[in-house]
C-alpha cells in the first residue's frame, strides 16, 4: 500500500508555486525545506540520534505487559509500580495492545535503559522515562508535509485503477470529497482519466497520512472538471474553475463505495414477491456496516420499522425536497425524529433488514410529495464566491490548475488489468468498519 506510483515535485519552479499557494493559506513552515528534509535527514527515532542510543523495536506480542517487558530490561518492581502510578494520568498501561510497536532506548555510554516509549498510534506515542523521575507523558511526533502528486487511469472502475497503482484509501476518499457533486463515481468510464495534488504526511521519513486534497482533475469521456480547495476567513471548501462551489444542496449517491444494483423503475420485476411491482427507489448494494450518508442538510422526519422497509429513515430537506433510506442494519447514534442533520453526515449503516435480497440500502427522493427518481433530477447549481473574494481565488486557481495541468496521466500496462474486485471490498470493509 505504501509504495504508491507518486511523483514527487522536483523542480524548484514547483516547490517555489506550491510554497506560494500554502504561504497564503496562513502556514508558516516553509515546505521547499521540508520535502528535502524528508529525503536527507539522518534517521532520529523518538528525538533518538541512532548513532548515540541503541533504539532496541519490537511489538507487544501476545498477553505482554508493560511489567514483563520493562522486567527484561532490568528495571525495578519498584520503578515499574511508580511509572503505572505516574501513568495513570497520561496512559492507562493496561491498553498496550498486541502488535503495536514499542521501543527501548538504551544509553550505549551507561548501557542502562532510558525510556520506554509505546506507539499508541502513528501521529502519538506514550514516553515511560527510565530513570528519575519516572515521568510518563504523551508525545506527538513532528510531522512533515510534502505536497505530491498521483494520477491514473479508469480501466474497469475507480476502484481497480486506484488499487492497481496501489493508491491508499484515504487518498481516493479525498478526490471524492472534491469531485462526488459533479461526477457520479458508479459510472465513471474506462479511458476516464484524473490527477490529484495532495498534501502526505511524513514522520521519520515515513507516509504516515494523507493532509489536505489541494486539487483534483477529472476527464470523465469528453469533460474536464477542476476542483480546486480554496479557504479565507470566510469560506471554505472545494471550487470549480468559475469559483462556483463543488458542493450542491445535494449529494449524488447515499452510499460511498456502491454500485447500483437496481434503478428507479415503475415497472419492476420484485425478486421476492415474484411479481410486478413498482420500484420507486434507486438501489446502492454495499458492505454490512457501510456508513450511509445525508444527501442534504435536513430534518429527521421518521426513524422507524416496517416489514418491508426494515430500519429506515425519511428526511425532510425543504419545501420541496424529501429523502428516504431503507434496510439499514441500524440507525447512527441519536437519530430520532426531529434531529437537524448535515449534508454527508452519517446516519445509518448498510443492511438488509425488511424486504432484501442481500446488504443495500434503497434510496428514495420525494419533490413535492411525489416519488420520483433522483438521477434524473436537475437540481440548481449554488451561487459562485462573491466579486470580492473571487480575484483571490483565481490567483489560487491558476497555481493549483497549473500544477495539475503537468502531471503526467500513468497509464496501466495491459496486464495489469483487474477484474477481481473482491480484495477491493475486503479492504473497503476494512478502511470503513474501522
Ligand atoms: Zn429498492
Amino acid at each position: 500500500m505504501r509504495k504508491a506510483s507518486i511523483v514527487i515535485l522536483g523542480s524548484l519552479m514547483v516547490v517555489a508555486a506550491i510554497w506560494y499557494f500554502t504561504a497564503s493559506q496562513d502556514k508558516t513552515a516553509d515546505v521547499s525545506d521540508e520535502i528535502i528534509l524528508a529525503e536527507a535527514e539522518p534517521k532520529e527515532i523518538y528525538g533518538y540520534n541512532e548513532e548515540d542510543f541503541y533504539i532496541e523495536q519490537s511489538v507487544i506480542g501476545k498477553n505482554e505487559f508493560l511489567g514483563s517487558i520493562l522486567d527484561r530490561a532490568g528495571i525495578s518492581y519498584d520503578v515499574i509500580s511508580t511509572l503505572a502510578q505516574n501513568a495513570k494520568d497520561a496512559f492507562d498501561v493496561r491498553y498496550l495492545r498486541e502488535g503495536k510497536p514499542y521501543a527501548i532506548i538504551w544509553s550505549n555510554e551507561t548501557q542502562q535503559a532510558l525510556e520506554f516509549i509505546y506507539q499508541s498510534n502513528p501521529f502519538r506515542y506514550v514516553s515511560y522515562q527510565l530513570q528519575e523521575p519516572y515521568k510518563v507523558e504523551v508525545k506527538e511526533h513532528n510531522i512533515e508535509t510534502c505536497v505530491e502528486t498521483f494520477s491514473g487511469t479508469i480501466e474497469s472502475s475507480l476502484w481497480n485503477s486506484m488499487k492497481d497503482v496501489g493508491a491508499i484509501m484515504e487518498l481516493i476518499s479525498k478526490m471524492e470529497d472534491a469531485l462526488e457533486w459533479s461526477i457520479d463515481f458508479q459510472h465513471v468510464l474506462a479511458g476516464d482519466e484524473y490527477k490529484l495534488v495532495y498534501e502526505r504526511q511524513y514522520i521519520n521519513g515515513e507516509a504516515v497520512g494523507i493532509g489536505k486534497l489541494i486539487g483534483a482533475y477529472f476527464k470523465n469521456y469528453d469533460t474536464e472538471f477542476y476542483s480546486i480547495y480554496y479557504e479565507n476567513e470566510k469560506y471554505q471548501g472545494f471550487y470549480d474553475e468559475t469559483g462556483r462551489p463543488m458542493k450542491k444542496a445535494f449529494l449524488k449517491y447515499p452510499v460511498r463505495f456502491s454500485r447500483i444494483s437496481s434503478y428507479y423503475n415503475p415497472r419492476r420485476f420484485h425478486p421476492i414477491l415474484k411479481r410486478t411491482r413498482p420500484h420507486y427507489g434507486t438501489d446502492y448494494a454495499a458492505p454490512y456496516g457501510t456508513p450511509i450518508r445525508a444527501v442534504a442538510d435536513g430534518v429527521l422526519q421518521k426513524v422507524g420499522f416496517t416489514k418491508g422497509n426494515g430500519n429506515y429513515i425519511k428526511i425532510k430537506h425543504d419545501k420541496v425536497y424529501q429523502s428516504q433510506y431503507l434496510h439499514m442494519s441500524r440507525f447512527a447514534k441519536g437519530m430520532k425524529s426531529g434531529v437537524h442533520v448535515k449534508q454527508g453526515q452519517t446516519i445509518g449503516y448498510v443492511g438488509a433488514t425488511g424486504l432484501a435480497t442481500g446488504p443495500h440500502v434503497c434510496f428514495r427522493f420525494w419533490k413535492n410529495g411525489k416519488q420520483v427518481n433522483h438521477l434524473k433530477q436537475n437540481l440548481p447549481p449554488p451561487d459562485p464566491l462573491p466579486e470580492s473574494q473571487l480575484e483571490d481565488y483565481l490567483k489560487t486557481r491558476d497555481i493549483v490548475k497549473g500544477e495539475l495541468d503537468q502531471i503526467p496521466i500513468f497509464k496501466l500496462e495491459a496486464s495489469a488489468t483487474v477484474s477481481d474486485t473482491s480484495e477491493v471490498v475486503d479492504n473497503l470493509e476494512a478502511f470503513l468498519l474501522e
